[in-house]
């Protein structure tokens, strides 16, 4: 068990004596535990807190299960037995709708399962657009590892717009304009806090010809990474334009040469790999790899995590679309459940790993969306 005390200047730093979370320490990346078992295991365990949220934003990947009254939840012995179950877990994700939206969820779910994890030595990550008042926040920031955010704005009016795109009723814009403020000293208050805000842009058609001012706003509020993905509309977002492989890479490549230097950047879902036969790619690829304070986090979908939902119990090893739910914690342990997907040919079909490039293959939208006949598995990563 480990110590749960953190010195009173930072209240919301992590225990003494745990490893910072770094670009050389990120547990989420599925590459450590295939490097560690030999085979893809489960160590992450993603947990649907709620379909409550006070936004609807354009792209959300999960937009048509939000609801504005909640369902009952499982039991949480229940929830707290698989989790003991899971031989080899390392991090727990808390994901929505936005989880902070009642304060039921935060006292009756949230903190006990932030305190379990403590208790556990397990790192946990919220995922929040931290628009509510500071004072929730501030109930769970000291047993919380990672404040993960979602940052595409330059200033009110793209909040605003990409925000409450799908609201279905006409929201006022200086109702929004407050938002935007809180949201912004929130993070600024809870990185001041000593606590490990990282703000996720996407790459789409709204942010990639401005993805450098977003980058510099994201450092001014203190966060300590910025994370970035391309936006691939699927699902809720399959009405919006895509942005070009070549408009993704410039903006990978923009970032890259403006970054603030102390920030770190972490990339995921990126279409480009060690073994691309285009030379231009495989130079962004050794970059990314080469660069100090950068990393590329393999997908931990359907490798190393899976994702509960926490009112049917139900649980899918990845969001995309056609994969349905692939057991139920109301009768089946997670380990059992993530062994049958690792059996499953959609899983096997991308289970390439190329130890010289750290990759271990793309994800399914992704391979989907580019790479529909190209074998991975007859790939390899070139020097
Ligand atoms: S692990 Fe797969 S995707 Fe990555 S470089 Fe190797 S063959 Fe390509």
């Amino acid at each position: 068990m480990q110590a749960i005390s953190q010195p009173a200047a930072v209240p919301f730093a992590p225990p003494t004596g745990w490893r910072a979370l770094s670009p050389q320490n990120d547990p989420w990346d599925p590459i450590r535990s295939l490097q560690r078992f030999g085979r893809h295991e489960l160590t992450s365990v993603e947990l649907t807190v709620t379909h409550l949220c006070n936004m609807r934003c354009e792209h959300c990947a999960v937009g048509d299960s939000l609801t504005m009254k909640e369902a009952p939840y499982v039991p949480m012995e229940l929830i707290f037995r698989r989790l003991d179950e899971v031989e080899h877990l390392e991090t727990i994700s808390m994901t929505g709708g936005e989880p902070t939206f009642s304060m039921e969820t935060v006292r009756n779910i949230l903190l006990p399962l932030l305190k379990y994890a403590r208790a556990r030595g397990i790192r946990t990550q919220l995922n929040s657009n931290v628009t509510m008042d500071y004072e929730r926040y501030e109930l769970i920031a000291p047993y919380l590892d990672v404040m993960h955010i979602s940052f595409n704005y330059t200033e009110a009016e793209d909040f605003h717009r990409i925000g409450f795109a799908r609201t279905g009723r006409n929201v006022r814009i200086d109702t929004t304009a407050k938002m935007y403020e809180r949201m912004i000293d929130n993070a600024q208050r809870l990185s001041k806090g000593g606590l490990f805000v990282s703000a996720e842009s996407m790459i789409n058609f709204r942010t990639y010809g401005k993805i450098s001012d977003i980058h510099r706003l994201i450092a001014g509020m203190g966060c300590q990474r910025h994370e970035v993905h391309p936006m691939y509309p699927s699902s809720f977002a399959s009405g919006l334009p895509a942005v070009t492989r070549e408009q993704m890479f410039d903006a990978v490549e923009t970032l890259l040469n403006t970054r603030d230097p102390d920030v770190w950047m972490l990339f995921g879902t990126l279409p480009f790999f060690a073994c691309s036969d285009n030379e231009e790619e495989r130079r962004l690829v050794r970059r990314l790899r080469e660069e100090k304070n950068v990393t590329v986090r393999n997908d931990p979908d359907g490798r190393n995590r899976v994702n509960v939902n926490m009112f049917s119990g139900d649980v899918y090893v990845t969001d995309f679309a056609s994969v349905p739910s692939f057991g139920n914690i109301q009768n089946e342990k997670l380990d059992d459940v993530f062994a049958k997907w690792r059996a499953h040919p959609m899983q096997e079909a991308v289970n390439c790993h190329c130890p010289t490039a750290s990759c271990c293959g793309p994800n399914l939208l992704v391979s989907d969306m580019y790479y529909r006949d190209i074998d991975f598995k007859s790939k390899h990563a070139i020097p």
